[in-house]
């Protein structure tokens, strides 16, 4: 059933499987328990969070759990 849910890496462009998780909350559109989750592969997933570190909207970064 998961055969063509495989991450993809959410950088514009990129086709990489995603191993990363970008979790971010947005205060001025999201309330405080929502969490926005974009995934990464390896290459992207530092950009991807800087991106939002400096928006001061990153929560945290994790490794997509899964095969
Ligand atoms: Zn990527």
């Amino acid at each position: 059933m998961d055969q063509e849910q495989r991450a993809v890496c959410s950088a514009k462009g990129c086709r990489e499987a995603a191993t990363w998780a970008v979790v971010w909350n947005n205060p001025k559109v999201h309330t405080p328990e929502r969490e926005k989750v974009w995934v990464a592969c390896g290459e992207h997933r530092d950009s991807l969070a800087e991106h939002l570190r400096m928006r001061a909207f990153l929560r945290r970064v994790e490794a997509l759990s899964g095969s």
